[in-house]
Formats: structure tokens, sequence, C-alpha cells
């Protein structure tokens, strides 16, 4: 179990899809995690590409958005 991550970025609450996907797209090592506004801005691209990957991620069953 873990505390409630907080984007690095802006200090928002992150859902646990947040953290996941940051560790997809950054580094699965990740401790500095970001909310989709704020990936989407990292990564210069649009908030719905973001939560697109999400969608993909956990349509391939990956094990880190499984939820316990
Ligand atoms: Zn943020």
């Amino acid at each position: 179990m873990m505390d409630r991550e907080r984007c690095c970025a802006c200090g928002r609450p992150l859902t646990a899809d947040e953290v996941a996907v940051t560790k997809k797209l950054v580094n699965r090592g990740a401790r500095e995690f970001l909310c989709v506004p704020c990936l989407a801005a990292r990564f210069e691209v649009t908030e719905a590409c973001i939560t697109e990957r999400i969608a993909h991620f956990k349509a391939m069953g990956c094990m880190l958005f499984q939820k316990d």
C-alpha cells in the first residue's frame, strides 16, 4: 500500500492510473509522479493522448494498472 502520491509539478493528488502511467511513460522506477495535464505538458501532447495511453495499457492488462 502506498500513500497518496502528489503531482511533482502542480501538487495535485494523483490517481493510481496517473502514478502507473508516469511509470510507463517516464521510468518504471520513477519517484516523482505527474498528473495527466502535467504529463501532457511534459511530453507536449494532448491530455486525451495521455488518457488514451492509460486505456491502452489497461487493455493490454499491464500489471501496473491492476487495482488492489
Ligand atoms: Zn500536475
